[in-house]
């Protein structure tokens, strides 16, 4: 049995791959930082990654090509709608959010939800047992840890293992943070509807600012009730990480009054001021605030941009440390934080380890 920590898009995308493998997630839902949540009736918002590229580049015995992550989650039925409002080409969402990628790439697949792992130990005979918080136990002949490296590390015990992953993975340790809010607005007057519907773009990015993304999710959904969501800059999210929200997940004046303040921004920009009550922005039918300890990796082992190199002298060393330790910690850090070159690096690295390419 291969047991797969997490269900995020690296823990489904193994899942889906892989014969003989379980997966556990701490979380209720598959899907971690692809997460979507809903507002009232059908809108949704996707308070995680957003969009995702068409494809990806990678290299393979030296030579150049193409993954179409497209084609990939369209044959496993996953409906796909281009982006078109987006800085850049060639993107698309997913219908009802990005969290159905791994909701339908798990389908079928053995998968324990709440299930926390605290520990793990290798017995005698080369296998794990595998310790979870609510006190059971589960045995596994190989493991595979997709949670962010400050997490999966602490699940080793003290071990020669530990001591070569850990020193494998130091320049890969670090994430960004992301502060993220979110409101939905029943029905906003027509007036408004109809001028904000006619701005050519419905995504924002505004690299190095305080409000470094702004999303208008309600496009996903259609209708007339309107999301307005914001992620705000690593440096903002760092410095007030701990003013976001509260403990009911409700968001703090702190948070209101920032919001307020993109979202003025966003609307002065748009000429949309004349169109919107001040009153309203701080009254949301409903909100949905998150805080991104560890949102994206920052320094991934195969960079964030280049061609995936699967002929990279650290693309063998990290298979011998699989091979050689048989466990394999993965995720964001080693392809790079963007779902494409997630999906393409899962679909296209092979596991060292005996029975864990679909041999029988
Ligand atoms: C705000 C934000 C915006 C983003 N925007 C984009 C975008 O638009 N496009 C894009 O391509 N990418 C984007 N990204 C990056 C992308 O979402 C991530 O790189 C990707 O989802 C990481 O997937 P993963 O499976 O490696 O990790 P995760 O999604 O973090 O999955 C890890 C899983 O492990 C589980 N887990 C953790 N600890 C335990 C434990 N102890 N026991 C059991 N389970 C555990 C978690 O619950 C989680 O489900 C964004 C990320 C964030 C946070």
């Amino acid at each position: 049995m291969h047991a797969i920590i997490g269900s995020g898009i690296s823990g489904s995308m193994i899942l889906s791959l892989g014969k003989n493998a379980f997966g556990f997630d701490k979380a209720k839902f598959p899907g971690g930082r692809t997460s979507t949540k809903p507002f009232e009736s059908d809108y949704i918002c996707d308070i995680g990654a957003t969009f995702f590229k068409e494809s990806c580049k990678y290299r393979k015995d030296n030579l150049q090509y193409t993954f179409s992550c497209l084609d990939f989650l369209v044959d496993k039925g996953i409906e796909c709608i281009q982006y078109q409002y987006t800085n850049y080409k060639s993107t698309y969402f997913s219908k009802n959010g990005l969290q159905r990628i791994s909701e339908k790439l798990i389908e079928g697949k053995e998968v324990q939800f709440s299930k926390e792992l605290v520990s793990f130990d290798v017995r005698e005979d080369k296998k794990f047992i595998l310790y979870f918080l609510d006190g059971t136990n589960f045995i596994a002949d190989h493991l595979t840890i997709t949670a962010p490296l400050p997490q999966a590390l602490s699940f080793f015990p003290s071990s020669k293992h530990k001591e070569e992953w850990e020193s494998f993975l130091q320049p890969y340790f670090s994430y960004r943070m992301t502060l993220v809010a979110a409101a939905y607005w029943k029905s906003p007057s027509d007036s408004f509807m109809s001028a904000m519907k006619k701005i050519p773009r419905k995504t924002f990015l505004y690299p190095n600012q305080q409000t470094e993304y702004i999303s208008i999710e309600s496009l996903k959904s259609g209708g007339d009730g309107f999301v307005f969501m914001v992620q705000y800059s690593s440096e903002f999210s760092d410095k007030y990480f701990d003013e976001w929200r509260k403990e009911d997940r409700s968001p703090t004046d702190f948070c209101k009054n920032a919001f307020a303040e993109s979202f003025d921004n966003f609307l002065v920009e748009n000429n949309l001021k004349d169109f919107w009550s001040e009153t309203e922005t701080l009254q949301p039918n409903n909100w949905r605030i998150h805080k991104w300890r560890y949102a994206q990796a920052e320094n991934p082992m195969l960079s964030k941009y280049d061609d995936l190199d699967f002929d990279s002298e650290v693309m063998n060393k990290y298979s011998d440390l699989v091979q050689r330790t048989n466990i394999r910690l993965t995720g964001d850090w080693l392809f790079g934080p963007r779902i494409e070159r997630i999906i393409a690096g899962e679909s296209l690295w092979k596991d060292p380890r005996p029975f864990l390419n679909g041999e029988p």
